[in-house]
């Protein structure tokens, strides 16, 4: 699902080059539900960011869905974005003018789905999510547990193989953050949608079958639920 290759970011700056990211190499097999942890500053989101082709790499390649990254332009980077990947965030990302149902809708409506379509959908959508009857409300009417919802409704809507979440549990409180975790489990087990999330919670981590931790950018551990920890050695090159 997702081939990691040799990959850095380098952010050029007046005290010299830093890395956010050095050569590491990684594979995520579809249908896996995998953690990032590590300290903040190690460069977690920007793996993720990469991933989602919300940013590019300064070297390496990275292949999702069969897709080489570095291959597409700004136009079908776009197109990948909205079409392959789900993306929920800490603070949900909701447009506040909008309701509900607009919110969910914006990939449908961007991919010219009919209005009848994108109705059905955002529809089914909230019953999935257990939010039936929302769409005409506005995210700011909703707890943030509910706004997470919709926000991975939102990322729902093109059906995509893949959810990439970073913290999605970092603004809720403890039952409503273990409920978009069984969500988000649940959408792994039973539509076998590849997750990826990045978290700096041992408990949302539990969630996960595999955790790879991140230290100064360089992935220093890589290990899978039943599996004896093993320290991986890979990403030290730079
Ligand atoms: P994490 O998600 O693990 O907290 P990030 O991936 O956000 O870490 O950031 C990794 C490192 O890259 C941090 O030290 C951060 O300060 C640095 N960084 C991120 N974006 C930029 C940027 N645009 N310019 C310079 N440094 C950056």
């Amino acid at each position: 699902m997702i081939t990691i290759q040799d990959i850095s970011k380098v952010y050029t700056l007046e005290s010299g080059d830093f890395y956010a990211l050095k050569k590491n190499n990684v594979q995520i097999k579809k249908g896996e539900f995998v953690a990032i942890m590590g300290p903040s500053g190690s460069g977690k989101s920007t793996l993720l960011q990469l991933i989602g082709g919300l940013d590019h790499p300064t070297s390496g390649n990275i292949a999702v869905d069969g897709v080489q990254l570095n291959t597409l332009d700004e136009k079908d980077m776009t197109l990948f974005r909205r079409t392959r990947v789900g993306f929920v965030f800490q603070n949900y990302q909701l447009l506040p003018m909008m309701t509900v149902g607009e919110n969910i809708a914006l990939s449908l409506a961007a991919n010219k789905a009919s209005k009848t379509e994108i109705d059905k959908r955002v529809k089914q959508l909230l019953k999935e999510v257990n939010l039936e009857g929302k769409e005409t409300q506005f995210p700011s009417q909703l707890s943030g547990g509910q706004q997470q919802r919709v926000a991975i409704a939102r990322a729902l809507a093109m059906k995509p193989k893949l959810i990439l979440a970073d913290e999605p549990t970092g603004n809720l409180d403890q039952k409503n953050g273990e409920d978009i975790l069984q969500l988000l489990s649940r959408l792994n087990k039973e539509e076998q949608i590849t997750i990826v999330m990045v978290t700096h919670d041992q408990q949302a981590a539990a969630a996960a079958e595999r955790i790879i931790v991140i230290r100064d950018g360089e992935i220093t551990a890589d290990r899978k639920k039943g599996v004896i920890n093993h320290e991986s050695m890979v990403g030290s090159m730079a």
